[in-house]
C-alpha cells in the first residue's frame, strides 16, 4: 500500500471512530449513510467491551469501599443490615458525640425515610423486652421483634446504659402508633423522637439507664427545640402502659 493509500485508510478510521463516539454529524454522514460495516461493528463492540470493563473496575472499587465501611460498623456494633442509612454510619459509629457515646445499629425497616430534617419538639419514652428467647434484655432479640412488627424507635438503651441508634433522627420511626398529645396534635411519630429502654413489665430500670436517658435527652435538646418529654402511655392511654415503672422524678 502506498503512502497516500495508508493516509486515506487512517483518515477513514479516524472518521469512523468519530462517528461511533460522537454520533452522526453531517461531515461523517457522507462517508457512511448505510448500515455500519463489519469492521465498524467490531470496533463498536470492542469499545463497548472496554467501557464495560472500566465500569466493572469502578463497581469493584465502590464495593470495596462499602465493605470497609461495614467492617467499621461491626467493630463497634452488631453487623446488622444498615439499609439506606449506610452513608452516615462510618462517621458516627461508636464516636463520642457531645460527651455521650451512641452506637449505630441502624435498622433496615420500621421507619419512613425523610430527605430533609423535620420539625421535632417531642421525645417519647418507651420500654420493651425480648419476649422470645432466653435473654429478656437481648438487643438483637428486641430489634428482631421490632422488625417482625414493622416498628422501630430512634434510640434503644440497654441495661448497661449503652445507647444504640436504630433510626436516624430525620426519619420518622414507627414507635408511637395511633397517638395524641395533650395539645391535640395526633400522629406523634411525625414530630417526635422515640426512645426505647429495656425493661420488663414489673422490672426496674438500672441507674445506668437513667443516666443514659438523661444524657440522651440533654443531647437531643441541644439539637431540637424539645417542649415535651412524654411516655407512650401518655399519648396512647387506651392501648399502652409503657414505659413500665419509669420514675419520672429521676429525669433532670
Ligand atoms: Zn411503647
Amino acid at each position: 500500500m502506498g503512502l497516500i493509500g495508508l493516509l486515506v485508510t487512517v483518515l477513514l478510521m479516524i472518521l469512523a471512530l468519530g462517528y461511533f463516539l460522537f454520533g452522526s454529524s453531517d461531515s461523517v454522514m457522507t462517508i457512511n449513510n448505510e448500515t455500519p460495516s463489519e469492521t465498524m461493528v467490531g470496533g463498536l463492540a470492542r469499545y463497548e467491551d472496554a467501557k464495560n470493563q472500566a465500569l466493572d473496575v469502578k463497581n469493584l472499587v465502590e464495593q470495596k469501599v462499602a465493605e470497609e465501611v461495614n467492617d467499621d460498623v461491626s467493630a463497634t456494633a452488631d453487623p446488622l443490615k444498615t439499609g439506606q442509612n449506610k452513608e452516615n454510619v462510618k462517621q458516627e459509629t461508636g464516636e463520642k458525640t457531645d460527651g455521650i457515646k451512641i452506637v449505630n445499629r441502624l435498622m433496615a425497616s420500621g421507619f419512613a425515610v425523610k430527605e430533609k430534617a423535620r420539625a421535632i419538639d417531642t421525645i417519647v419514652l418507651h420500654s420493651s423486652y425480648n419476649r422470645e428467647g432466653e435473654d429478656l434484655y437481648s438487643v438483637s432479640g428486641v430489634v428482631k421483634e421490632y422488625e417482625s412488627y414493622g416498628v422501630s424507635a430512634h434510640y434503644l438503651i440497654d441495661r448497661a446504659g449503652t445507647i444504640y441508634r436504630l433510626v436516624e433522627d430525620k426519619n420518622i420511626a414507627y414507635h408511637a402508633g395511633v397517638s395524641r398529645m395533650s395539645d391535640g396534635r395526633e400522629n406523634v411519630n411525625d414530630f417526635s423522637i422515640g426512645v426505647e429502654m429495656l425493661n420488663t413489665l414489673d422490672g426496674q430500670y438500672t441507674e445506668a439507664q437513667y443516666k443514659a436517658v438523661n444524657n440522651l435527652i440533654a443531647y437531643l435538646k441541644k439539637q431540637y427545640p424539645i417542649k415535651f418529654v412524654v411516655g407512650h402511655n401518655n399519648i396512647a392511654p387506651d392501648r399502652k402502659t409503657d414505659p413500665w415503672n419509669f420514675d419520672w422524678k429521676k429525669l433532670k
